[in-house]
Parts: C-alpha cells; sequence; structure tokens
C-alpha cells in the first residue's frame, strides 16, 4: 500500500497531511520545514510509538516537530520522510504546587505552561522571546537557554525526568519527579539537546520556582560590556530582590531596532554603545522600581553609566522589551542575514567582539556585526549586515572568525540554539574529536537505521 493510505490505515483518528497540504501551510521558521513527504499528529505516547515502529520497518526518516520555532534547521525536512508533529500532544497533565513540579506532555507551548503555572504563583524558571510557539519537548531538545539561564540554568537543569520513544519504537519511561536519584547513568540526558537524533520525547517532568511578586524594568547606557557586568554584579549581590534579566544590546543593533520599530530619536538611552536591559523582581512594583533606582544610582559613578531609565509602566516596558526580542527586525533589513549564537565565558565579551569587529572588516570592508544577547551567562547572537546566503567559502570564513579560539577559551560555538543542519559543519571542524567520535557511537547504538532526524548534529 503507498504510504498515506497505510498511515492512514494505521493511525484512522490522526491528523494526517500530504505533501500538497505541507506546501500549502505555514512551515515557521524555517522554510525548509514543511519538506516532508506526510506530517502525522498523534494524541498520546502509545501512537508516536506505533508511527516510529512503522517508519523503522520501513526505514523511513521520521523527523520531530513541535513548535517550529528552532533557528538551527534541527527541524528542516525533505521528500520522503515524516514529520511527527507533536502538537497532538499539548496537555499539562500535573501543576503539583507543593513540590513545584509539572507534568507536561512535549507539545505544551512555554507560553501555555507559564500561564498554567502563574496561577499558583510559580514559573518554569525559563523564558525566551518565541514562548508563544516553542514548545517544551523542543526546547529540552535544543536544550534552549534564554533570559534566565545565568540564574535557573538552561532546560537540562530544568528537567527532573522525561519519557521518549525510541528509534524502535520502544518507551524510555524515567518520569522521575524528584531531584535526587543517583540510580545509575542518568540516561535522560542523552535526549536534551539531541535535537531529535535519539528518540522522540513525549512527556516530561519540569521543576518550578516561585515568582517575584513584581518585576521592573530598566535600559541603561554604558561604554562597554564590562560597565554592563559591574551593573549586574551589583543588582545579584543584593538579597531582597531578584535579578531576572540582564541582556546586551551593542550600539548596532539597538539603532537598527529603534529605527525598526520607529522610536523617535532621544526617546531611550540609546546613544550608548551598549545598551543594558534589565529586569528586576521584587515583591511589589514599587519595591522593585526603587531597587531598580536606588541599585543604579548606588554603581553610577563605578560603573561609568553614561544614560538610564526605569520604565514607569507596564506599556513602557513592553516598549525596552521589544528593542531586545522583536529581533525580525534583522531579517527585515538582511534577508537570511547569517546568524551566529555563541558562548564567551568570563570577562572576555569586550575584547571578543572587537576583535571579530575587526577579523569581519578584514573579509569585507562594509561588515559591522549586529551583536546582542545574554550578558549575564556570554551568550551573544550575532548578525552579518548582509543578505544571505552567502557563499559557502564565505559562510566558512565568518564561522572561522567568530568560533577560532572559542573553545580553547572556554566558550562554545553553539550556545542554545543546537546544531541541526546549520552548524553541522562548524561541529565537525570545531567541537572536540572525541566528543564527536562518542557521538556517532551513541547515535550508531539507539538509532543503528538511521531513521531518528538523519542528517541533523552527527554525520554518520
Ligand atoms: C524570536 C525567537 C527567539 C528565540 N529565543 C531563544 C532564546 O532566547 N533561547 C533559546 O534557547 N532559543 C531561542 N530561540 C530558538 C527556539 O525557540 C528554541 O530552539 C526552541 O527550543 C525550539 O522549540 P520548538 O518547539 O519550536 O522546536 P522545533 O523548532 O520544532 O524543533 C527544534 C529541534 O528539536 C527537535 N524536536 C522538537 N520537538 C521534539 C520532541 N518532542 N522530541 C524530540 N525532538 C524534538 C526537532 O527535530 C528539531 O531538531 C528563539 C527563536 C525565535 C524564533
Amino acid at each position: 500500500m503507498p504510504l498515506l493510505p497505510s498511515l492512514r490505515t494505521l493511525l484512522p483518528n490522526t491528523p494526517i497531511w500530504d505533501a500538497g497540504e505541507l506546501a500549502s501551510r505555514d512551515p515557521g521558521f524555517d522554510a525548509r520545514n514543511f519538506g516532508a513527504s506526510a506530517l502525522v499528529r498523534p494524541a498520546d505516547t502509545a501512537s508516536v510509538s506505533t508511527l516510529v515502529t512503522f517508519c523503522a520497518e520501513r526505514g523511513i526518516a521520521l523527523v520531530p516537530q513541535g513548535g517550529r520555532t528552532g533557528l538551527a534547521g534541527g527541524a528542516a525536512t525533505s521528500p520522503g520522510q515524516i514529520i511527527c508533529d507533536l502538537g497532538g500532544l499539548a496537555k499539562i497533565e500535573e501543576i503539583d504546587p507543593f513540590a513545584r513540579v509539572a507534568i507536561v506532555q512535549a507539545g505544551v507551548t512555554l507560553g501555555a505552561l507559564q500561564e498554567a503555572c502563574a496561577l499558583h504563583g510559580l514559573d518554569p524558571g525559563i523564558d525566551l522571546a518565541a514562548r508563544g510557539s516553542a514548545t517544551i519537548g523542543g526546547m529540552v531538545s535544543t536544550n534552549a537557554g534564554g533570559i534566565m539561564a545565568f540564574r535557573n540554568g538552561t532546560m537540562r537543569q530544568r528537567v527532573l525526568g522525561l519519557e521518549a520513544v525510541l528509534p524502535d519504537g520502544r518507551v524510555f519511561s524515567d518520569l522521575t519527579r524528584v531531584l535526587k536519584t543517583s540510580a545509575g547513568y542518568d540516561l535522560k540526558h542523552l535526549f536534551i539537546g539531541a535535537e531529535g537524533t535519539l528518540g522522540i520525547v513525549t512527556r516530561l517532568a519540569l521543576r518550578l520556582d516561585p515568582v517575584a511578586g513584581a518585576s521592573a524594568t530598566a535600559l541603561v547606557g554604558v561604554p562597554d560590556a564590562a560597565s554592563a557586568q559591574r551593573i549586574v554584579r551589583h543588582f545579584l549581590g543584593q538579597t531582597s530582590t531578584r535579578l531576572a534579566a540582564a541582556e546586551i544590546l551593542w550600539r548596532n543593533f539597538a539603532s537598527l531596532m529603534q529605527r525598526g520599530l520607529g522610536y523617535a530619536p532621544g526617546q531611550l538611552p540609546l546613544d550608548a554603545p551598549c545598551l543594558l536591559l534589565l529586569g528586576l523582581g521584587a515583591d511589589t512594583m514599587e519595591a522593585a522600581r526603587a531597587a531598580l533606582e536606588d541599585g543604579l544610582a548606588a554603581i553610577w559613578e563605578e560603573a561609568g553609566v553614561i544614560d538610564g531609565l526605569v520604565a514607569s509602566s507596564e506599556a513602557q516596558a513592553a516598549a525596552l522589551w521589544r528593542l531586545r526580542e522583536e529581533t525580525e527586525q534583522i531579517e527585515r533589513a538582511h534577508p537570511m542575514a547569517p546568524s551566529f549564537d555563541v558562548s564567551v565565558p568570563g570577562g572576555g565579551l569586550d575584547a571578543y567582539v572587537a576583535r571579530i569587529e575587526a577579523g569581519l572588516k578584514t573579509l569585507d570592508a562594509t561588515y559591522a556585526p549586529y551583536v546582542y544577547g545574554h550578558l549575564a551567562d556570554g551568550n551573544l547572537h550575532i548578525s552579518i549586515n548582509c543578505a544571505g546566503p552567502v557563499p559557502h567559502d564565505r559562510h566558512e570564513a565568518i564561522e572561522d572568525v567568530l568560533y577560532d579560539g572559542l573553545r580553547e577559551a572556554g566558550g562554545s560555538f553553539s550556545a542554545e540554539h543546537g546544531v541541526g543542519l546549520e552548524k553541522r559543519e562548524a561541529y565537525e571542524r570545531h567541537a572536540d574529536p572525541v566528543k564527536r567520535d562518542l557521538a556517532r557511537m551513541i547515535k550508531g547504538l539507539i538509532d543503528p537505521g538511521n531513521v531518528m532526524n538523519p542528517g541533523k548534529v552527527v554525520k554518520m
């Protein structure tokens, strides 16, 4: 029987789209996401297992997809492949406010979980701008980081337990909901950050944190990242408040955002070489705003602050956050601009940015990168001010400027978006060779038929 009728017989009450239907739908952040021959949206773990077993027996490649917001091409598909869409597994099964644990299906969006947790004064402890579409399963599979990682860790630190369907259809069930379990190899970590290459994550137990009563926002103009880091250290040292966000925007990026969003010149302290966006939690909004104002006043001279403002309303705070989060302004100005996501350790941010600015200029005198990111954990996002895709050799030369020396310095060429397809070559050139060998051995052991998201992350 041809593929589609076979799938419909196998999973009679499950939404199934063919290639024609896929071509007429929005593929999400990557145009390649809907290149497959079919999409299947199972509603429970048993149906995922049935689908995986079917594919394994026929050697058909399966690509798991969540919210399709991934930025590394991990969810890209091609003809002959089947998409396993986790959108049908979207139940928040339980929130235990006493134990501060949530049991969720993989297709639950971060935004839905944040809302459900807020009813109990709790929060998943992780946040990113794609919260409305990104799913917990996708976030686990890319080991997403985001705005609060410096405080609460990445997704890896939020997962207590995990259930996944293996490439042969068996269900790996380790849905522990306790923090302490020292019972042999902690195999759930294999699936976190695996980008769907080792199995399909179906359910999760996540830790939750209490939320501060209110959060105030400030935008501060500073001469450099070192100055911004001084301010961050100051607020991290306070015990009566909770620093919730510390995002940095270099001038070139901030100016592009200001223009793109139509903000009036002089409306914000945008003339500084760097802008620091701070979120500070406290019991009440008044207390949070007062703590931001007092804290900034106390560190103003020492940190060499140029200018700053504390948002006086929710609307003003939202306007400040748009400057950081509406990064599609880059895409509008430079369609498919080459974009990167690195981690730079400790106090090396200013030297790193100066080095790459100079290095990029040697490739092309017009290159002036947009740099912004999560200051407190050294995660920088970098986009080149040109339309893409650039020729392969040029892309590699840009990567060499950005990645050379990073691993040796203790950083990473891929901070939080994953490897997917985009960074697979960089992975071959910049990841530790022994790590790559081990990764291939693990992939070969768990997925000997190479049916689970083949061609992503590891080269087989
Ligand atoms: C505006 C914007 C801002 C962003 N900001 C951040 C940020 O601050 N920090 C950050 O870390 N990321 C960020 N991202 C990237 C993206 O949101 C994350 O990578 C997110 O984790 C992807 O989730 P998703 O559900 O959309 O996954 P998808 O895009 O659907 O898939 C991503 C990868 O995970 C795999 N996958 C998906 N679901 C499963 C599953 N259930 N089981 C196994 N594999 C699966 C896919 O095969 C693919 O390899 C941002 C993206 C956008 C568009």
